[in-house]
């Protein structure tokens, strides 16, 4: 591999050859789902508890691909296992290894039933020196059409299943080898945190994300503490005590401006859900500490949101809330109209920031050759017209 350019491993197969699983998978059932479905193959009931556990540790620990690995469950019981199921995972199309070392992978899914063949969805690894992090999608592309995000100019196709969130995991450390315990410089894993920050919004597909970071948290399988995994939303106000309540994990909310004029221009749902409501919601959010800040994230927008009075009314709309502030340098993409701030001005925004007491680091955009980088996700090229994206956006507004 030359570090100097980005690369696809996987070549990208037609979307025409792409055959939908004959059979159902069993990534992402819950234990009790696992049971259920152990009794609808015949398993009697009191060897289920013990059937599911075995084959939870087979696919959550150890990663296995197939039934035939599985050598402490009997032969007839892998024979009747891999006759009406399977454990397979997304299938890749492409892998792209940037410069920095940052990996995405483009993976193909059943369409779900609209009338297309399959649907697309991106999931990326970003490599840095004290852990490794995973970016993972929650839907195919998003409603919700926040001004400055590539993702949200594509049509929302679909929620992701439980399986397909977990299934982004699974893919991931299939793809690095990061299933046997190994020495790293961060322990024995690769991927030590998780952000669910790829494409869509994650409070509009909660309970397959519940479900999916369930699994994924599990300490007897993957294992990655609630507290490695971030999850970032627009602002679904009513979602957010769930999050803290039902699934536990750190939150981050996409800020983006200090004032409803300018979020309800960048991030539409504002104006269903205003700063206030969102700050509130952010005030109450269970398990929220010094400890375990919410983070911020601020996108940096050149002569949109940058200025040191922004800076000075994000540290006052904060106020009392543990909060750390994420910069995140705009990252460009084909037909987007904004640009990112200037190296100096992001700096002077930081250091503001970073006075008044917050930890401001500036997200470096990580894998912006492969269009890895926040923001930059969009698996299909397809473009809305301007009514049908109203018709979405109000979708969103009115559920
Ligand atoms: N839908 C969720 C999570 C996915 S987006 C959300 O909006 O929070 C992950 C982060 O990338 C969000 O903070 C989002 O606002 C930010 N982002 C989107 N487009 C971007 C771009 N072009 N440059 C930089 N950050 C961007
Ligand atoms: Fe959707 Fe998040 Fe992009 Fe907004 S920033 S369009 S909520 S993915």
């Amino acid at each position: 591999m030359t570090p100097s350019a980005a690369s696809a491993l996987v070549e990208k197969t037609p979307l025409e050859t792409y055959v939908p699983p004959a059979k159902p998978s069993l990534i992402g059932l819950s234990r009790a789902q696992l049971c259920d479905r152990l009794g609808e193959i015949g398993v009697a009931p009191p060897q289920r508890k013990m059937r599911a556990q075995q084959l939870w540790h087979w696919l959550y620990v150890r990663g296995a691909r197939d039934f035939s690995e599985m050598t402490n469950v009997s032969k007839e019981m892998r024979a009747t296992l891999a006759e009406h199921l399977t454990v397979d995972r997304p299938e890749v199309v492409a892998e792209q290894i940037s410069a920095d070392g940052t990996r995405k992978w483009l993976l193909r899914l059943p369409s779900g039933g609209d009338g297309q063949k399959a649907h697309e969805v991106e999931c990326v690894y970003i490599p840095e020196t004290d852990r490794g992090t995973l970016c993972v999608s929650s839907q195919v592309g998003c409603t919700l059409n926040c001004s400055f995000c590539h993702t949200g100019t594509q049509r929302l196709v679909r929620n992701l299943t439980a399986g397909e969130i977990v299934g982004q995991v699974m893919v991931a450390r299939d793809r690095l080898g990061d299933w046997i315990d190994r020495e790293t410089p961060n322990g024995n894993r690769l991927i030590t945190n998780i952000v669910m920050m790829g494409m869509g919004e994650p409070l509009y597909n909660f309970d397959a994300v519940r479900d999916a970071l369930l699994i994924v948290s599990d300490n007897e399988g993957i294992g990655i503490s609630r507290r490695r995994i971030t999850l970032s939303t627009s602002g679904v106000v009513p979602n957010i005590k769930r999050t803290g309540d039902e699934i536990g994990v750190m939150l981050a909310i996409s800020l983006h401006a200090v004032r409803d004029e300018l979020r309800d221009e960048l991030v539409p749902l504002n104006r269903k859900y205003p700063l206030k409501e969102l700050l509130q919601a952010c005030r109450d959010y269970p398990g929220a500490s010094n400890a375990r800040r919410i983070t911020f994230e601020y996108v940096m927008l050149k002569g949109v949101n940058d200025s040191l009075d922004d800076a000075r009314r994000l540290v006052q709309l904060l106020k009392g809330i543990p909060a750390k502030i994420n910069l995140i340098p705009f990252n460009p993409w084909p037909g987007s109209k904004y640009e990112c701030s200037d190296w100096d001005q992001i700096e002077k925004f930081s250091e503001y920031i970073f006075n008044a007491g917050y930890s401001s680091p500036v997200r470096t955009p990580r894998g912006r050759d492969i269009l890895a980088a926040c923001g930059q996700l969009k698996s299909e090229t397809e473009k809305l017209s301007v009514r049908e994206r109203n018709a979405l956006r109000a979708m969103a507004m009115t559920d």
